[in-house]
């Protein structure tokens, strides 16, 4: 990597490419996005929006979800995998929500961490697309692979990823920011293939026409 990142640059196109990026997992309210970023593991959001309209017209809520019979849950999760594991985390989640939080999804990490199937990328999303409380920033698979590519950090462990990113990126960005990436990612910087010719970020990417990672 001989070219320095120049992070007010590639925010400022980023910008224009992907100006009202936010999460594309579909929900109506915190605690469907919760429930929706739990599934999300190992899984396409696209796959997760096939499957939360039926799972949430069935259990609506944290109480309903809570009161689910296991098997259903897991009958009605399965094509987003590990589901055995995600109905369980999905059961006990919403168990906590009612007995321990009043029926609301938490507000702090602290609080967020607690429920079961939940890490600080969960809480990431949930705070910052359901509240709009930037508490930290959302590292995924392509948020992981972009921050690399374009030389923001040099770790591999998402918490260190998220630390460096938290750093280097103003407060007012963290959420944006990370949603600008996952889009991007998709679009253009594909983990396989990633269109370099066409990316608005050439100029500024120290991988740009280097093969992956
Ligand atoms: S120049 Fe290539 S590696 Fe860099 S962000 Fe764009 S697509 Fe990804």
């Amino acid at each position: 990597m001989n070219k320095k990142p120049r992070l007010p640059e590639i925010i400022g196109l980023l910008k224009k490419s992907y100006p009202g990026a936010e999460c594309s997992l579909d929900h109506k309210d915190p605690f469907q996005l919760l429930i929706a970023t739990i599934l999300s593991a190992q899984c396409t959001d696209e796959r997760v929006n096939k499957v939360t309209p039926a799972l949430f017209k069935k259990y609506p809520g944290a109480a309903a979800m809570a009161a689910a019979p296991p098997a259903d849950l897991e009958k009605l999760v399965h094509s987003t995998g590990f589901y055995k594991n995600k109905a369980l985390s999905l059961k006990e989640a919403s168990k906590a929500i009612t007995g321990k939080f009043g029926g609301e999804v938490p507000r702090t990490m602290e609080e967020l961490l607690t429920l079961r199937g939940v890490a600080r990328k969960t809480a990431n999303v949930v705070l910052g697309s359901a509240y709009g409380i930037a508490a930290g920033v959302v590292v995924d698979t392509h948020v992981k692979r972009l921050a690399f590519r374009l030389g923001l950090t040099k770790e591999t462990d998402p918490e260190k990823i998220e630390r460096d990113l938290m750093k280097a990126l103003p407060k007012s960005g963290w959420i944006w920011f990370s949603h600008a990436l996952v889009l991007h990612g998709r679009a253009v910087c594909g983990a396989r293939t990633p269109l370099c010719g066409d990316c608005p970020l050439k100029k500024l990417c120290p991988r740009a026409g280097v093969t992956p990672p």
